[in-house]
């Protein structure tokens, strides 16, 4: 793979990159915008120690175009963008501190073209910071202006998606007494575990943190599955809620699973395995479209929506765009992969009209 940054931004067909290298900390900062036809450039932020800054360039124009689809998939007004923040080594105290108020500035310098909100390596109390100095970062509580953590939204989110995969594939059509393995019981997996442990679902739960997945696991009432057993064990539904790349060539004909719907991003390592996980009568859920949770919920709270319950119910309409892709795809008989994807190129092409 080049990593060259020149060579990269000119392979580019997104709508181009902001960036910045930060003296003081020797971080490089990217703000890849992709597409603003349905609105302003919005993606989160991400902290994360790359090999070359050239990979975190391509993990931000990767994940920007990602959101392009996200937010066109799901029917917000929102473009696809993702800063990335590539630092030579993990910073605290005042050295991230600095980093992010800088940062924060170089948003408020583009007046709006760029939004965003956390991401991988970016907590709660960083957005604060970042919020010191733009006006563009999202999640704030309309009311009190605390900032709020999506995972919640994003885990009721997945549960509708799962159980509108269950009433479209599995006989008997509700969550109750069906099997449902969550990879990843982290902020995400764990609430995604209560909804779950609610509707009836049985529970298996399986995380590299083996005193957390106990800790999951007893409130859960959950059976642990060693982490090498994952792809192999029984069940109706696998939920990846960990990291991405689990559907490869080498998991996928391992698979005893109906369905596979969960909030981790990039769940298929090549595009290809969309088709082997139809061959093998595996329903797949797209993966942006079912973890566009807490994405949505941020939204919703612009637009002054606050009470948790509320919010909670209108993660309701992700089942629904979730039950439309699945009906799509079967009655063209294609992968639900290609119907998302006209779904997202429709909702562009009617903006672009
Ligand atoms: P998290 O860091 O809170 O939890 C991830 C969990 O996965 C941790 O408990 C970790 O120990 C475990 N894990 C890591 N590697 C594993 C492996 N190989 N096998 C089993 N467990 C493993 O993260 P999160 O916020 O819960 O997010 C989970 C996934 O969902 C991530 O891929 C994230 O990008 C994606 N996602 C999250 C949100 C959100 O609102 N938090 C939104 C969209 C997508």
């Amino acid at each position: 793979m080049n990593y060259d940054l020149q060579a990269l931004m000119e392979r580019w067909d997104g709508l181009g990159v902001v960036h910045r290298y930060d003296q003081p900390t020797r971080t490089w900062v990217f703000i890849c915008m992709h597409d603003n036809t349905l609105g302003p450039c919005t993606g989160g932020t991400r902290m994360k120690v790359y090999s070359k800054p050239g990979e975190g360039l391509l993990d931000g124009m990767r994940l920007a175009e990602g959101m392009t689809n996200k937010w066109a998939a799901i029917d917000v007004a929102a473009g696809g963008g993702k800063a990335v923040l590539a630092v030579e080594r993990p910073l605290e105290g005042e050295g991230r501190r600095g980093l992010l108020l800088r940062y924060g500035r170089l948003i408020q310098s583009l007046g709006g073209g760029f939004h965003t909100g956390e991401d991988l390596g970016i907590s709660t109390e960083d957005m604060k910071v970042v919020a010191e100095e733009a006006d563009y970062v999202h999640g704030f509580h309309p009311e009190d202006g605390s900032k709020i953590d999506p995972s919640p939204f994003t885990a009721r989110a997945v549960f509708a998606g799962i159980r509108s995969a269950v009433a479209r594939a599995l006989e008997g059509e509700t969550l109750s007494g069906k099997k449902v393995l969550i990879q990843g019981v982290g902020s995400v997996g764990a609430n995604l575990g209560m909804f779950l442990k609610e509707a009836g679902a049985q529970l298996l739960v399986s995380d590299i943190d083996e005193v957390r997945c106990q800790r999951v696991a007893d409130q859960l009432e959950a059976t642990l599955v060693p982490e090498n057993e994952v792809y192999s064990t029984p069940c109706d539904v696998y939920a990846p809620c960990a990291v991405g790349a689990t559907l490869n060539p080498e998991t996928v004909p391992r698979l005893q699973c109906r369905i596979v719907a969960g909030s981790a991003n990039n769940q298929l390592a090549e595009p290809g395995d969309a088709a082997r996980l139809m061959e093998r009568g595996i329903l797949y859920v797209p993966d942006y479209i079912i973890n566009a949770g807490g994405a949505l919920a941020f939204s919703l709270l612009d637009q002054g929506i606050g009470d948790r319950e509320l919010l909670l119910e209108k993660m309701d309409a992700i089942g629904d765009s979730v039950t439309q892709i699945l009906q799509e795809a079967a009655s063209q008989g294609e992968s639900p992969v290609v119907a998302a994807q006209h779904r997202v190129d429709r909702a562009l092409a009617k903006s672009r009209d």
